[in-house]
């Protein structure tokens, strides 16, 4: 019979309980020491291995052969009985199922039992927070003075819901979401154990849809190995878990950062049609934003990418300046949040990636009256943060243009690509050559951009002379405010 992993690799030691060395060394000193408390409470989010943790301390608390380090041995007869289930001293109880006063009345009337040949008698309670008033009423009596060798564990994934009187009387464990490169290392382990050919991208996809549960994390892992034969990778275990693909992230975050609307409107026509699930979309799509924002801020630690994707957003991330990607997220989460009253669909989709490539357009303020600071310096080039080039030039994903429909009416300011709005900026001159005419160029400065178009040349501002606001510079200031505002600026 097909064991599920959860189940087959469950923790059976102190060393298996992966992420909670604290925890774990409280216990052991516990148990060196001799210290044993009457009651415990493990909280934590599910699938952490609160239960896993109580049953590993019950073993070692009964085991007849603990070893030197205070591990249970898993061989006695007293660990034996606990792993399979069927252990008389050691009484495992769903706090969800036998929730009333009578049941806990069932508990407290069997405390009095002593346990087998000098062991504890331990009561583990999962779920305890769904035992009702009565019950914890009931239950704290016996809290208050158990008999001796009698010890509660409790787990919760809701502390609060306990009342605090019974609570009171626990040591308190919080265990905490397991890191995600643990998780991946489990799991590595257990595709090792199994025999599976499993690429570490994949692995690090289950795992981040865990969210630090790896019981969450055993459980997808099993879908995707019960669906599907051979190697393993990235792409097939996005599909089956209805996720986008590493490589459509990046494909959209691309389509966006190049402007282009025909091909994202064809994207979220086709990720909308292919049925997935737009909520699980829209977070992975928020998660990517926010690794390219954390690899560029050199804060990426705790997304543990694998070496390849640490390569992959390296390389991407100098396209998009932090401002922007911050804002991505903003307007991702708010999306996420609004989807809650209304269901997302293809045209809300739409709509999103149209606001990204607007706001991914607008020019932060801040950079803006950096540029007017250097402009006022007759250096029209503000200091470049970063060289030109630094960007890599991937190959554009871009459809074929559509036909451009009648000519803007008020475009005085011409942002011909993304890549080129970050590194420096350029001014159409054909819609407000007169604006320039009358203006003594002192120089000629050549403001190149990434783009393919020849470099657009520009006259510099004179000087302005003292204490009034020349035409020129009122005219740099719209140009600016034009970017700003999206182009509804008109200047007469
Ligand atoms: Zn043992």
């Amino acid at each position: 019979m097909y064991q599920v992993i959860a189940r087959r690799f469950r923790p059976q030691t102190f060393k298996e309980l992966l992420g909670h060395e604290a925890v774990v060394q409280t216990l052991k000193n516990s148990l060196k020491n001799n210290r044993l408390a009457q009651a415990y409470l493990f909280s934590g989010p599910r699938g952490t291995g609160k239960t896993s943790t109580a049953r590993v301390f019950a073993k070692a608390i009964n085991c007849d052969t603990r070893t030197p380090d205070f591990e249970p041995c898993n061989q006695c007869a007293s660990c034996h009985d606990i792993k399979v289930g069927q252990s008389l001293d050691v009484i495992e109880i769903d706090g969800a199922s036998n929730r009333g006063i009578d049941d806990v009345r069932k508990i407290i009337e069997t405390v009095a039992i002593a346990a087998s040949a000098g062991r504890h008698r331990i009561y583990i309670i999962d779920e305890v927070h769904m035992l009702t008033k009565e019950a914890f009423n009931a239950l704290l009596k016996t809290l208050e003075e158990p008999p001796p060798k009698v010890l509660f564990l409790f787990a919760t994934t809701e502390p609060h819901k306990v009342l605090p009187t019974i609570i009171s009387r626990c040591q308190r464990f919080q265990l905490v979401r397991i890191p995600l490169a643990t998780i991946v290392q489990k799991l590595k382990m257990i595709a090792a154990s199994l025999n599976l050919n499993v690429d570490e991208e994949a692995l690090q996809l289950i795992a981040k849809q865990a969210e630090g549960g790896l019981r969450d994390a055993e459980s997808l892992f099993d879908q995707i190995i019960g669906y599907e034969e051979g190697a393993i990778t990235s792409e097939k275990a996005a599909r089956i878990l209805g996720l986008p693909s590493i490589d459509s992230l990046f494909q959209i975050s691309r389509l966006i950062l190049e402007g282009n609307y025909s091909e994202t409107a064809k994207l979220a026509q086709s990720i909308y049609l292919s049925g997935r699930d737009l909520g699980y979309f829209l977070e992975n799509l928020t998660d990517h934003f926010r690794s390219l924002l954390l690899v560029k801020l050199q804060a990426h630690e705790p997304l543990a990418l694998t070496a390849p994707l640490l390569k992959r957003y390296n390389e991407e991330q100098p396209l998009f300046d932090t401002e922007t990607l911050i804002a991505f997220i903003e307007h991702t989460l708010k999306v996420q949040s609004e989807s809650r009253h209304e269901p997302l669909n293809a045209l809300r989709l739409e709509a999103l990636f149209y606001k990204l490539i607007r706001l991914q357009k607008t020019v932060p303020l801040g950079q803006l009256i950096e540029r007017l600071e250097a402009l006022e310096k007759g250096n029209p080039m503000p200091v470049a943060t970063k060289p030109a080039v630094a960007a890599p030039v991937a190959p554009p994903i871009r459809a074929p243009e559509p036909p451009k429909p009648a000519p803007p009416k008020i475009e005085p300011v011409s942002i011909p690509k993304p890549a080129a709005v970050i590194e420096s900026f350029s001014i159409d001159p054909t819609p407000d050559e007169k604006d320039l005419k009358g203006m003594k160029p002192k120089k000629e400065v050549v403001v190149t951009t990434p783009s393919t178009p020849p470099p657009v040349v520009v006259s510099s501002t004179p000087p302005p002379p003292s204490g009034e606001l020349p035409t020129a510079k009122l005219d740099t200031l719209l140009h600016f405010a034009a970017i700003e505002l999206e182009g509804r600026i008109t200047k007469k």
